[in-house]
């Protein structure tokens, strides 16, 4: 099914240049081949970006209103397809379907956010700054822009960019992930559904060669990237250094810190679903438990809750949890654990003692493991988070408002949750991960994608009545 809706969308519907055939795009579940795409090159990314630079003025011109309209409907259509999409998510990248349906409605809800645009795109007025002179500012697009995402959410981190990107009147090159390829296609053929026209969404498929390209090239003005340290770093770099915006989005190692006087049932069940939910899969998951006091008494219920999960292909009834993305995953991910026992850690369902210092603290698992650790006291946990060079979320679970207050003011982690294990902010605001989990100095999402995609001109203007004009060259400045 998979296999044919991408040929299909290759030959027919959606703008893309064809080339030779390289990335096969896979089950997770049983590693059989289900279709695949053409890896693009250089002539075709090249035409990609023309494209794209072709349709902007067009597309930058278009009422807002008729570009919010577009947006109305392809809401509308990605609510219709859910179903579908989540069935190709599990497919390609092997969550449950519910979990896929969840990945389809968080970037649902930014693409519902986007047709709010005739206010986000407000501009400013000073009237009377002197006499007969006002001030205004438009928020204006900026050109081509370019995403670049990974496998771990094929719907939700492309509905991130492009959207945000087109409605404010850019278009947009995306290169999604090499490993999911397909669901980025289906997303842009419901937009071009919707009415978006030909030219202003184009797909290109690589990986280095067209991360160089997106980097290089001079019409690309902006770059939303999400993904590892390794690769965002780079393109921050690589892109900053030719002149462009770039947001990045990175790696995470993310603590669930809990207190003895946390609501214990509810925290357990929580820290669970958040370690093992997606098989560690996700930028948010809570990796790591800090128990605090008392609370290290409960690590053989957490064990007990933990084996209770149901391993499975995530289109099967019943599956919690489904296999990591690729074999290549499982081997790295078991070396950590091998990591960790070598240096002195307990494994399994039955363990604690992981320090600090150990490479299975040090570095992001990105897979179905909770690393625990303990803490004598709230500032001990502070101090262990802060010291962690990530910034991406965190999570307290306590009973104790001034705990609670403490620990979101002290903590040095750009998105925190108080008895909420996985705090992603919606739309309306933003998606604000710090330190080494971020680069660049506007976010994903909310206002700060908006500023992001936009640029601003601000206009002084005089209108002078007859009577009023001027006797002279006005030589000084004015004072
Ligand atoms: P990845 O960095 O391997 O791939 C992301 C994108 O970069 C892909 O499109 C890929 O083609 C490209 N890429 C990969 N390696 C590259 C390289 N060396 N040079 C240039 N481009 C390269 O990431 P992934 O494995 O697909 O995703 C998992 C990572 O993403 C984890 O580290 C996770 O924490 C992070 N992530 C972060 C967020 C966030 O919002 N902070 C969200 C989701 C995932």
């Amino acid at each position: 099914m998979a296999a044919t809706l991408m040929r299909s969308l290759v030959k027919k519907r959606v703008p893309l240049q064809m080339g030779r055939l390289c990335y096969s795009s896979s089950s997770v579940a049983t590693n059989e081949v289900i279709g695949r795409v053409p890896k693009a090159t250089h002539e075709e990314m090249l035409a990609a970006v023309d494209s794209c630079s072709r349709a902007y003025h067009a597309w930058s011109e278009t009422s807002i209103l008729a570009r919010q309209q577009i947006f109305l409907r392809y809401q509308q259509l990605i609510k219709d397809n859910i179903k579908e999409l989540a069935k190709l998510i599990t497919l390609e990248q092997g969550k449950t379907l519910a979990d896929a349906e969840g990945d389809v409605f968080r970037g649902l809800q930014v693409v519902e956010h986007t047709c709010s645009i005739t206010s986000l795109m407000l501009g400013e007025t000073l009237p009377s700054i002197t006499k007969d002179m006002d001030t205004y500012t438009y928020r204006l697009p900026i050109g081509v822009c370019a995403g670049i995402a990974p496998f771990n959410f094929p719907a939700m981190i492309p509905l991130w960019m492009f959207p945000m990107g087109m409605v404010c009147g850019n278009t947009y090159l995306m290169k999604p992930s090499e490993r999911v390829p397909g669901c980025a296609m289906m997303l842009a053929k419901l937009l071009q559904d919707a009415g978006a026209p030909d030219g202003t969404l184009n797909i290109i498929h690589g990986q280095h060669d067209a991360v160089n390209f997106i980097c290089d090239h001079p019409a690309i003005k902006a770059i939303s990237f999400v993904g590892s340290n390794q690769a965002g770093e780079y393109i921050y770099e690589r892109g900053s250094k030719n002149g462009k915006r770039v947001q990045s989005n990175m790696g995470a190692k993310n603590h669930g810190v809990v207190m003895p006087d946390a609501n214990k049932e509810n925290t357990l069940n929580q820290l669970v679903g958040a370690a093992f939910g997606a098989a560690g899969q996700r930028c948010m998951a809570l990796s790591t438990a800090i128990l605090i006091g008392e609370a290290r008494n409960w690590l053989p219920e957490l064990v007990e809750r933990a084996k209770g999960l149901r391993v499975n292909a995530g289109d099967q009834p019943g599956a919690d949890v489904g296999p990591l993305i690729s074999p290549q995953a499982k081997e790295r991910v078991n070396s950590l654990i091998q990591s960790g026992v070598d240096e002195g850690a307990k494994v399994l369902l039955d363990g604690r003692n992981v320090k600090p210092n150990m490479k299975c603290y040090t570095e992001e698992i990105f897979g179905p493991v909770l690393v625990v650790l303990e803490a004598d006291s709230l500032d001990d946990a502070i101090k262990i988070v802060n010291k962690n060079p990530y910034g991406n979320g965190t999570a307290i679970f306590t009973t104790n408002g001034a705990a609670a207050r403490k620990y979101t003011h002290e903590v040095d982690v750009g998105q925190v949750g108080v008895n909420v294990p996985i705090p992603v902010p919606l739309p309306m605001f933003s998606f604000t991960g710090s330190r080494a989990s971020f680069r660049g100095d506007t976010n994903f999402y909310g206002k700060q994608g908006i500023q992001f995609y936009t640029q601003i001109k601000t206009v002084t203007s005089q209108w002078k009545a007859e009577d009023a004009t001027l006797k002279s060259p006005a030589v000084t400045m004015p004072t």
